[in-house]
C-alpha cells in the first residue's frame, strides 16, 4: 500500500475531485488547493499533446516539452490539501448530496462535486503514416506548430473537402505560400472558394491519398508528392465515458456537434447539477485555454460549495 493509498483508505471523503491532470485539471486543483478545498486530482495516463516534443503559444512556457510543464504543475500544487493520484476513475454514480466515483485499482470515493478534465482523443482518416507522424510531421494546429514549418512545403489533407477545406486552406496561407490541399476526392467547393485559393497560390489535389511515410504523400494512381510536414483535422471523441455514465449533454452544432460537452460559459457548469467540465472536453482546445477554464471552473466550484455551506449553516473545506 502507497503513503497515498493509506491518505485515502482512512477517508474516502473529498468535498471536490478532478477527474484529469492535464493543463485543465491542474489548474483547477491549483485553484481549488488555494481555496483551502480538499481536493482529490486522479489522472490514469499523458495529455493529449503527449506525441508532441514541444507546448507552443503558452505565455512564459513556450516551447516547453508538455510532460514537463504538467510536472512544474504538479510539483507546485505540493504546499496545497491537494491528493493527487494516479488511477483511473472507470464509473461514476450520483447519490445523495454528491457522487461516488469507483477507480480502476478497486477504490470507491465519496465526493460533493466533480470536475470532469478527461480530454479528447484524436481520431485521425484511416490513412497508413498518419499515426505515426501525429505530433512530429503530422500537425492539427497551426497556431500550435505553425511557426516550425513557416515558408516550408505543406499539405493540408481535409478528406471530403468543402467549407473546412476552404478554411484551412485561407488559413494556413498564412503560414506558408506552399501549400497543396488533399481532399482526397472531390474538393465540393464552389467557383468563387476555388478562385480565392487560387489567387492565395494555394493548390488543390483531389486525387485519392494512398499513404504518407513522413516526407512524401503517395497517391493512389502511384505517383508522389514530396512535402515537409502534413496538416490534418481529425474527429474528435471524448476520452472518458464519465460524461455519458452522468448523461452530461453535448453540444448540439459546429463540427465537434455531440462530442463536446455543454457548458455555462461563465462556470462550466455541465447539464448535470454538481458537474462541471473543462479543457479540451468544452472546446477549449489550447493548453492556456484549458488551463483558464480549468481556473474558472474551480473558482464556480469554491463559490457553490461556500454558499451551499452558507445556507446550511455549515462550514465545510
Ligand atoms: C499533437 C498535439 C500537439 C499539441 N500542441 C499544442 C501546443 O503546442 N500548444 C497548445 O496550446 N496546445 C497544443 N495541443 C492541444 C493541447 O494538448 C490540449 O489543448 C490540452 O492538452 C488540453 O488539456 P486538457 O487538460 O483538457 O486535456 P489533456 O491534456 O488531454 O488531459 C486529460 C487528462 O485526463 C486523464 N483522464 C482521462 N480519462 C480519465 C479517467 N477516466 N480517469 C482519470 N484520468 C483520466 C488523461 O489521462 C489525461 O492526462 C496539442 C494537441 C495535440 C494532439
Amino acid at each position: 500500500m502507497t503513503s497515498i493509498d493509506k491518505v485515502i483508505s482512512k477517508s474516502n471523503f473529498f468535498p471536490v475531485v478532478v477527474i484529469g491532470a492535464g493543463s485543465a485539471g491542474l489548474n483547477a486543483a491549483l485553484v481549488l488547493g488555494r481555496a483551502r478545498r480538499s481536493t482529490l486530482l486522479l489522472d490514469s495516463g499523458p495529455p493529449r499533446n503527449a506525441p508532441a516534443h514541444a507546448a507552443h503559444g503558452l505565455l512564459t512556457r513556450d516551447g516547453t516539452p508538455p510532460l514537463d510543464l504538467l510536472r512544474i504543475a504538479r510539483e507546485q500544487l505540493a504546499p496545497y490539501p491537494v491528493t493527487h493520484l494516479s488511477d483511473a476513475a472507470e464509473h461514476v454514480t450520483p447519490d445523495e448530496g454528491g457522487f461516488t466515483l469507483f477507480l480502476n485499482r478497486g477504490q470507491t470515493i465519496r465526493t460533493r462535486r466533480l470536475l470532469l478534465a478527461t480530454g479528447v482523443t484524436d481520431l485521425l482518416p484511416d490513412i497508413p503514416g498518419l499515426q505515426d507522424g501525429w505530433g512530429t510531421n503530422v500537425h492539427h494546429c497551426p497556431y500550435c506548430h505553425g511557426w516550425e514549418v513557416r515558408d516550408q512545403h505543406l499539405a493540408d489533407l481535409i478528406p471530403g473537402g468543402g467549407e473546412m477545406a476552404y478554411h484551412r486552406g485561407v488559413l494556413l496561407r498564412q503560414w506558408t505560400p506552399h501549400l497543396v490541399l488533399l481532399t482526397h476526392g472531390a474538393a465540393h467547393l464552389s467557383a468563387q472558394q476555388r478562385d480565392d485559393l487560387e489567387h492565395l497560390g494555394v493548390r488543390i489535389d483531389e486525387r485519392p491519398v494512398a499513404q504518407w511515410d513522413g516526407q512524401a504523400i503517395t497517391f493512389e494512381d502511384g505517383t508522389r508528392l514530396k512535402r515537409d510536414a502534413l496538416f490534418v483535422t481529425p474527429g474528435q471523441a471524448q476520452r472518458s465515458r464519465l460524461p455519458e455514465q452522468l448523461g452530461c449533454a453535448r453540444i448540439d452544432r459546429g463540427p465537434l456537434a455531440d462530442v463536446l460537452l455543454k457548458v455555462t460559459p461563465e462556470t462550466g457548469r455541465t447539464s448535470v447539477p454538481g458537474v462541471y467540465a473543462a479543457g479540451d472536453m468544452i472546446g477549449e482546445q489550447q493548453v492556456v485555454l484549458a488551463a483558464a477554464s480549468g481556473a474558472r471552473s474551480a473558482a464556480a466550484i469554491n463559490a457553490d460549495l461556500c454558499f451551499e455551506d452558507a445556507s446550511k449553516r455549515t462550514l465545510q473545506t
